[in-house]
């Protein structure tokens, strides 16, 4: 088996969301487990600056122009970039620009991508042909639709990181994309009248997959099919769909040796959270009380997220004597409400808008509670990060959150389950009595710890989704 991942982002080198932090991680444990697996990506300028031994492997004219592939390793996994500076040696964002207008020419940047996946598939570098291709997200929709082109070449893997982006262009774009005209159908990659990328991976794909066994379920439903629904109950009837769950890099996110955090944890140990708690409470100029609940929420500001509810409930939270910091950064209302809101409560909050990594990780070490009240979430990594860190995620119940993160019910914490707090319905009332029972909680210490350690000893690594994903590549190579 030769397996290629197709993506736009590469944790650490570039990074918009957790899709880098998956397709940074998932092919190093597959390769771990000995599978022959590469990867390829837009010779974005981060990605052929970061990766090393940069060789041509084969230069080509296509429709989008004059473009090299190049082949290099990043501690020591093959990596193919398609070197095309007129289309790729951008600053910034890979999708959009300094003003976050998405690029005029991204439907000619991305079908580039899944073009030159096909080309892999079809043997374009004469000593290595994929005969899986695992594309992830609309960036390497095409992809799929590209192989379909062609015949399969390779064995088609749509995996979606989140369907909400759905890689819309116009119509009159099509022909540039040098596909079958059939192709531009509502039985193939159009979308009312659209060209969508994402659609090209739903329905060409050999199989789906999505990051949650939860959020496989939801997505095939009107309020999270955004409009895919219908393709989707087909595909899941089919057997085509199903969910795996991400796993987190334990070589970055590790308690115990975590390079960006002062002091060191684990579970039996957990005094170097509380010296963590106080040196964060310092450095963001909060009261240093170790006995004040601390909250905190490390996220993309989108309406997806749910923070607007967390918004709404934080005078409560600061009159019950929590704290709370923010880390993060998009909607510019939502960042103006948060850092005005702060303004009254220096001693108590904390808002920080922007994108750090080292950041993150003090805060998501130093905290007692992360907040992910997400409306929706395909799998989501940071209450992964969180139940690692014995910072007890506070979660709505949809997707990935729903399927890591249990509830301290009663029932639970007797059963010795317990690993955070969960509500359901995305309203004001709901979150704040899962607030309420993190207070509640936080009156019992030694409860407290034992759901800590709960969530500590879980297994948060990649082993489960290597398996699972060798599963599924196995039953498309046979079919
Ligand atoms: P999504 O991909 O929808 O943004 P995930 O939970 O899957 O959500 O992944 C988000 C990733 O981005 C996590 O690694 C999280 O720690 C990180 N992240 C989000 N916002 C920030 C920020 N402002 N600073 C640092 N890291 C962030």
């Amino acid at each position: 088996m030769k397996l290629l991942h197709v993506c736009s982002e590469f944790f650490p080198l570039l990074k918009t969301g957790g899709l880098a932090d998956v397709t940074g991680t998932l092919p190093a444990a597959q390769r771990q487990s000995k599978t022959n697996v590469r990867l390829l990506m837009p010779g974005f300028p981060a990605l052929l600056a970061g990766i090393a031994g940069l060789k041509k492997i084969a230069e080509c004219d296509t429709f989008a122009g004059h473009v090299t592939l190049l082949l290099g390793k990043y501690q020591g996994m093959p990596i193919y970039l398609i070197a095309a500076p007129h289309l790729y040696q951008r600053s910034g964002s890979p999708y959009h620009n300094l003003e976050s207008k998405p690029y005029i020419d991204n439907y000619l940047r991305f079908a580039l991508l899944g073009w030159m996946a096909c080309e892999l598939a079809k043997g374009i570098d004469k000593r290595w042909s994929a005969n899986i291709v695992q594309a992830h997200d609309w960036h390497a929709g095409l992809t799929c639709a590209y192989l379909a082109a062609n015949n399969y070449p390779a064995r088609a893997v749509f995996t979606i990181h989140n369907l909400a982006y759905q890689g819309l262009f116009e119509a009159r774009r099509f022909r540039e994309l040098t596909l079958p005209d059939d192709f531009f159908n509502s039985e193939g990659l159009e979308f009312y009248g659209q060209i969508s990328y994402l659609k090209a991976g739903l329905f060409y794909a050999d199989q789906i997959t999505t990051v949650s066994p939860t959020y496989a379920l939801e997505i095939t439903t009107p309020n999270f099919g955004g409009g895919m629904e219908g393709l989707l109950q087909l595909r899941f009837q089919q057997k085509r769909l199903s969910g795996v769950l991400n796993g987190i890099d334990q070589q970055v996110w590790d308690p115990a040796k975590d390079k960006l955090i002062r002091y060191h944890y684990h579970s039996q140990r957990l005094n170097g959270k509380a010296l963590n708690k106080k040196v964060l409470q310092a450095e963001l100029g909060l009261t240093s009380d170790s006995q004040a609940l601390l909250f905190a929420a490390v996220s993309r500001l989108t309406m997806q997220k749910g923070l607007d509810l967390v918004l709404n409930i934080l005078p409560e939270l600061l009159k019950r004597g929590g704290h709370f910091v923010l880390l993060g950064s998009g909607d510019e209302a939502l960042e103006q409400a948060f850092h005005a809101f702060s303004l009254d409560y220096p001693d108590q909050m904390h808002v920080r808008i922007g994108y750090s990594e080292s950041l993150s990780h003090r805060v998501i070490a130093g905290v007692d509670v992360l907040m992910i009240p997400s409306r929706f979430e395909p799998c989501g990594l940071t209450q992964l990060y969180g139940l690692k860190y014995g910072t007890l995620p506070l979660v709505r119940e949809t997707g990935g959150l729903a399927d890591t993160v249990q509830d301290c019910s009663i029932e639970n914490l007797h059963d010795g389950i317990a690993t955070g707090f969960v509500f359901q319905r995305c309203t004001n009332a709901d979150l704040l009595k899962a607030v309420r029972r993190a207070f509640t909680l936080w009156a019992q210490p030694k409860k407290w710890r034992q759901t800590q350690r709960n969530g500590m000893q879980q297994s948060h690594g990649w082993q489960n989704a290597v398996v699972d994903y060798q599963r599924i590549y196995k039953t498309i190579l046979a079919r």
